[in-house]
């Protein structure tokens, strides 16, 4: 026995280290805000964008304990230093987020606490947070208070849960898959298609509904495709809208879709990934026939500029989410007494889950909800000014975005592609704002894309500036100096 207490304690000793005295703690705090601090007040003058690969050595895992001042050297040096600053209001590049200060208070005390997210009975508290939370959702979306939901990693696994939904409330499964059809554009984002393989519909069949001049799904084409499979004898089961498209922010015809679905008789989803929080703008009315969807995934890591992590799923079915996401094992009998569609763990594939909803419930508590709509709303007249400049310094713009996302191009016959390309290469080597690109029609075009909250007036400026700049660089290689 003696023997047996001198080995615990033996390790003990060692295992200590692990809980540090509060001497250390507010050391160590004191340190990683003074880096926090640092790094936020660099933001606005630092680069958006680095060309440059991380020195995967530096993260090497060893025996050797380091400093916190040499942690966070290298957290500096190799991750915050290379890439794109998406903290940056300079991040203007594929769909932006953010990073909301209160939010990261959030994560911080949901570490500390370590809240268990995912089952009721064992915090109440934070599953209650999370479900007022997916109410005040559905109340934006005009969505019934007994629809479900849940906060998952972001819009990715959001669409999954509400797949999953929808197929297994149509039974679409074994012989049954190759006879159903699934409606959506060419512009849907490509984690639609990367769910319907992974929840087992690779094989489906689905119709791709062409597009009318503002990249929205043309809705007289949808109703003959599906009438036309109707009348081959397939089982239209599934259509999916985009309601803020991540190329253009196109937002589908909701409402007529909505018809279409009811009259048919098929699961209606909207992808709101990027889009659905500006129904808090004067952009309201794009957004009229959301509230008839049987699904619905919003991302507040991209629409309420919270750190990466969060995105949202509501469905009206409940029964249709228990179906593939409940689960009972002889473990859990203690967690069996409560509402079921309460505990997040029942309609997600997560069981152990990260106290996610303080992230966005601190915001809210702290802010309001005024200040996320007008952030959104000056994001919407920012796109409106960075247009305006463009077309003023020759540059060719695409027709007017619903949203916040366009894009732009610089007339050269013969060899425009490769102008763009080459003019969007200087872009990136200068680095002050970041933009990404697409292929739109054949065409290769810069696109914009705003959704930073630190993304300002003087922030556009200073991309015409570089802009310019670049242009200038690009004209040079072409022989087509000013
Ligand atoms: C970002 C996005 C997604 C994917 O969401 P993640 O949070 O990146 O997983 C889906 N649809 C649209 C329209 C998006 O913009």
């Amino acid at each position: 026995m003696d023997q047996l207490i001198k080995k615990i304690k033996a390790q003990e000793e060692i295992a200590n280290q692990l809980e540090s005295e509060l001497p250390v703690r507010q050391q160590l705090l004191e340190k990683v805000n003074r880096f926090a601090n640092q790094f936020l007040e660099e933001l606005p003058t630092a680069n958006a964008y680095k060309q440059q690969e991380p020195k995967e050595e530096a993260f090497k895992v060893s025996e050797e304990p380091k400093t916190i001042e040499e942690i966070l050297q290298i957290i500096q040096e190799q991750v915050f230093e290379p890439g794109i600053r998406a903290a940056s209001g300079g991040h203007l590049g594929y769909i932006p987020g953010g990073g909301v200060f209160a939010s990261s208070l959030g994560d911080f005390l949901a570490a500390i606490s370590n809240e268990y997210a995912g089952i009721a009975f064992a915090s109440p508290g934070a599953v209650a947070m999370e479900n007022v939370i997916l109410n005040w959702l559905k109340k934006l979306f005009s969505f019934p208070e007994n629809a479900v939901g849940n906060l998952a990693s972001g819009g990715s696994i959001s669409s999954l849960i509400a797949l999953t939904a929808a197929r297994d409330k149509y039974g679409v499964k074994n012989q049954h898959i190759l006879q159903s059809v699934i409606y959506l554009t060419p512009q849907i984002h490509h984690c639609i298609q990367k769910s319907l393989k992974i929840i087992g519909l690779e094989d489906v069949i689905i119709r791709y509904i062409p597009l009318d001049g503002q990249f929205r799904m043309d809705t007289f084409a949808l109703e003959k495709q599906i009438q036309a499979d109707k009348s081959q004898g397939l089982s239209p089961f599934l259509v999916i809208a985009s309601a803020g498209t991540t190329d253009v922010g196109a937002i589908d015809p909701l409402n007529e879709i909505a018809d279409i679905a009811q009259r048919h008789q098929l699961w209606f989803h909207v992808d709101a990934a990027y889009g659905g929080f500006f129904i808090l703008t004067s952009k309201k009315h794009a957004f009229k026939g959301i509230e008839r969807a049987d699904s619905l995934v919003v991302d507040p890591h991209k629409g309420m500029f919270l750190p990466y992590g969060i995105g949202a799923v509501l469905v009206k079915d409940a029964a249709a989410v228990l179906h593939s996401n409940l689960y009972m094992a002889n473990y859990m009998q203690d967690a069996l007494s409560e509402d079921l569609v309460k505990s997040p763990a029942n309609v997600s594939p997560e069981l152990t889950k990260h106290f996610r909803a303080l992230r966005i419930w601190l915001p809210l508590q702290l802010h309001g909800i005024a200040p996320f709509a007008a952030s959104l709303e000056e994001k919407l007249l920012l796109t409106v000014y960075f247009r305006k400049q463009l077309l003023a310094s020759g540059f060719q713009v695409g027709p007017e975005p619903d949203l916040s996302v366009s894009y732009f191009w610089y007339l050269y016959p013969l060899d425009e592609n490769n102008f763009n390309k080459r003019l969007l290469h200087y872009i990136h080597e200068d680095g002050t704002v970041f933009l990404s690109s697409t292929m739109l029609e054949g065409r290769f075009v810069i696109r914009i894309a705003i959704l930073s909250f630190r993304t300002k007036l003087e922030t556009i400026d200073r991309a015409m500036e570089m802009l310019q700049r670049c242009l200038e660089k690009t004209k040079m290689d072409f022989n087509q100096p000013e």
